[in-house]
């Protein structure tokens, strides 16, 4: 099949694309903390049955963050501390957002920490490096939030 490219070859083999959402819920104690998500995730590529494809991950909340990285305590203890010396949460009036809210800061560290990750599928595995591990990370707590989940492939 020289000549054609990746997609019209699964149309030629007659593959059809699949597609896969979910929601995963959390609830924090607590203002802040971070969440290794990545069985939730496998458990989610599982249900799909995708074997190859791609996995989004993305926070619903403008306060909350999915992101890549170690699961080592040390370095989300780091984070905390490093998240803190740039957006402290107080005092809250040192923020302009901070009318009948208290949670600048938090929108702040989730624009740092960042919205979403992609995550190549390969053999119905995730194709993950070396170490890493998917996060839910929280900055403004005790209330229920998502995360979706969508998968693309075949
Ligand atoms: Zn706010």
């Amino acid at each position: 099949m020289a000549g054609l490219t990746a997609a019209a070859v699964g149309v030629v083999r007659g593959r059809k694309m699949k597609s896969y959402r979910k929601e995963l819920w959390f609830e924090i104690r607590g203002r802040r903390g971070f969440v290794n998500i990545t069985g939730q995730v496998e458990d989610c590529l599982r249900e799909s049955g995708i074997r190859e494809g791609l996995v989004l991950v993305n926070a619903m909340h403008i306060t909350a963050s999915v992101f890549i990285n170690d699961d080592e305590s040390g370095l989300h203890h780091d984070y905390e501390v490093w998240l803190e010396k740039l957006a402290p949460h107080e005092p809250v009036e040192q923020y302009r957002h901070n009318g009948y809210e208290d949670n600048a800061d938090a929108h702040l560290k989730r624009q740092i920490m960042g919205r979403e990750v992609v995550v190549a599928v390969t053999g119905g595995e995730l194709d993950l490096g070396t170490w890493e591990q998917i996060f839910y990370g929280e900055f403004d707590g005790n209330r229920r939030k998502r995360v979706l989940v969508k998968i693309i492939g075949e």
